[in-house]
């Protein structure tokens, strides 16, 4: 049976050498892939090779809403170039963040639209990433111009109202180390209301550690604790959460799954 996969681990915050361990200690706990985010267009190089190198490995590829006032004309153009590798399975990550307010809202917005645009054209979902910015996400999901988006709400902790919405929507909830922090339980409720069959699992490595690593850097090995987890807060053994999570990253990151993607093992 597959093992789980790590939807959102950024590995290219880890030195080469950490990194390469970080995916060994993984996969001798079984975790079977792994989708690292990019935070800029600058990621990509470093990110493809990476993927090129390990067949379990994907990446999704974008501009992250922090770094949103680096986005220059043409940068959708080049992210459309760049998407073209086989290994690039998705557009992000992709956002909003209100809490940092690192870059102005209104470029965020205006960043997040036109990738969001480009992913619908190409048929590719994105990766988001939304904190303290419900209801202008929503605005922007409503458009009928993102009526075909498919989508990922990563590290989602947007409590159960939006989460009902964003799932009328068709997306998907990543379910993070968040759900094992005590007072998490507004994290833990979404899982009373998502479908199995909508839920991701993610470590957002190096971030967000999940109980009994926390405050430690984080790695995509303790995705197994947060598949447990979920696994018993929905009452399903972990295997059928494994096996379920998988199934919707593969049907979500469809083009991980064609044979161009899995490079030489056929
Ligand atoms: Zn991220």
């Amino acid at each position: 049976m597959r093992g789980p996969i790590d939807s959102h681990c950024h590995l290219q915050s880890l030195t080469p050498d950490e990194r390469e361990a970080a995916l060994d200690a993984a996969r001798e706990r079984g975790v079977s892939g792994f989708l690292v985010p990019a935070i800029e267009l600058d990621d990509a190089e470093l990110l493809l090779e990476l993927c090129h190198r390990h067949d379990d490995v994907w990446c999704a590829l974008g501009c992250h809403p922090h770094q949103a006032s680096s986005w220059r004309d043409g940068d959708g153009e080049r992210l459309r170039g760049l998407l073209a590798d086989p290994k690039a399975v998705a557009v992000g990550e992709c956002g909003l963040d209100f809490h940092y307010d690192i870059s102005p809202r209104d470029v965020q917005i205006r960043v997040m639209r036109e990738q969001w645009q480009l992913a619908v054209e190409l048929d590719l979902p994105v990766v988001v990433h939304n904190r303290e910015s419900n209801d202008e996400m929503l605005e922007v999901a409503r458009s009928p111009d993102f009526a075909d988006l498919r989508a990922d709400f990563h590290s989602y902790a947007g409590g159960v109202e939006m989460a009902r919405e964003l799932l009328e929507h068709g997306f998907y909830l990543g379910m993070s180390g968040m759900v094992t922090f005590r007072l998490a339980d507004n994290v833990r409720e979404v899982l009373e209301i998502a479908p199995t069959g909508r839920l991701l699992v993610e470590t957002d490595t190096p971030y967000l550690a999940p109980v009994p690593y926390r405050g430690k850097p984080n790695r995509p090995a303790y995705v197994v604790e947060i598949l447990e987890r979920i696994a018993q807060e929905i009452g399903i053994t972990a295997q059928e959460a494994a096996a379920a999570t998988c199934e919707n990253f593969f049907r979500l990151f469809d083009r991980a799954g064609s044979d161009e993607a899995l490079g030489s093992v056929v």
